[in-house]
């Protein structure tokens, strides 16, 4: 069973991704959707994925292996 919702408040869009935050490396890791919920995890939709912000000094690692997703960059040309 897929089809989690975005954990952004007031977004209604289908969760695509999971945002992992690692506090002790200040890293936040934006993987394909987890099979569960984890502590410290948040899943996100592809419009929040994108926009994904964290806080200064954080870095951000992407395994973008979301089956067949378009960069976004390239699909805004
Ligand atoms: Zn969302």
């Amino acid at each position: 069973m897929d089809g989690r919702p975005c954990s952004k408040v007031a977004c209604a869009n289908d969760a695509v991704s999971t945002l992992t935050y690692v506090y002790a490396d200040s890293m936040a890791v934006l993987g394909p959707l987890s099979r569960a919920a984890e502590p410290h995890s948040y899943d996100l939709c592809t419009k929040h994925s994108d926009r994904l912000s964290v806080p200064q000094g954080w870095q951000v690692i992407r395994h973008m292996s979301l089956g067949g997703a378009v960069d976004p960059q390239q699909r805004a040309r």
